[in-house]
């Protein structure tokens, strides 16, 4: 979709450093990390939230899980633990209007969340 950011870093137009890439999916490092490790994952094709996911593409989500299994093992935070985030509308500090779910690592979480 034009204009939306993270559409383009699936396009390559805007750079970001990959750690995954299928058919599907992408996995890359934020820009901006509050953990040791922080990857965001996306479907590559635009869904908006959460609240856009439906019966026709919801199977993107579990792949989602999926993968962030995998990208975590890689990194080296499958044994100690980890966080996956989804941030949905306004009030649940969504930011980027592509839905993306957040791969938290190599620290303690907390909760609750702020
Ligand atoms: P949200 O707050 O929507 O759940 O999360 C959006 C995340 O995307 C934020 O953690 C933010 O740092 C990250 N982000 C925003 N713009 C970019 C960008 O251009 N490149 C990368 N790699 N991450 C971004
Ligand atoms: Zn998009």
């Amino acid at each position: 979709m034009m204009n939306c950011i993270f559409c383009k870093i699936v396009e390559g137009t805007i750079p970001s450093q990959k750690v995954y890439e299928d058919e599907k999916v992408v996995g890359f490092k934020d820009i901006s990390p509050v953990a040791p490790v922080h990857i965001i994952i996306i479907p590559k094709h635009h869904i908006e939230s959460v609240m856009e996911v439906d019966e026709n593409n919801a199977d993107i989500v579990s792949h989602i899980i999926l993968v962030a299994k995998k990208i975590a093992k890689e990194l080296g935070i499958s044994e100690k633990g980890f966080r996956i985030v989804n941030n949905c509308g306004k009030e649940g500090g969504q930011t980027v209007p592509h839905l993306h779910f957040h791969l938290l690592g190599g620290r303690d979480m907390q909760w609750p969340p702020g």
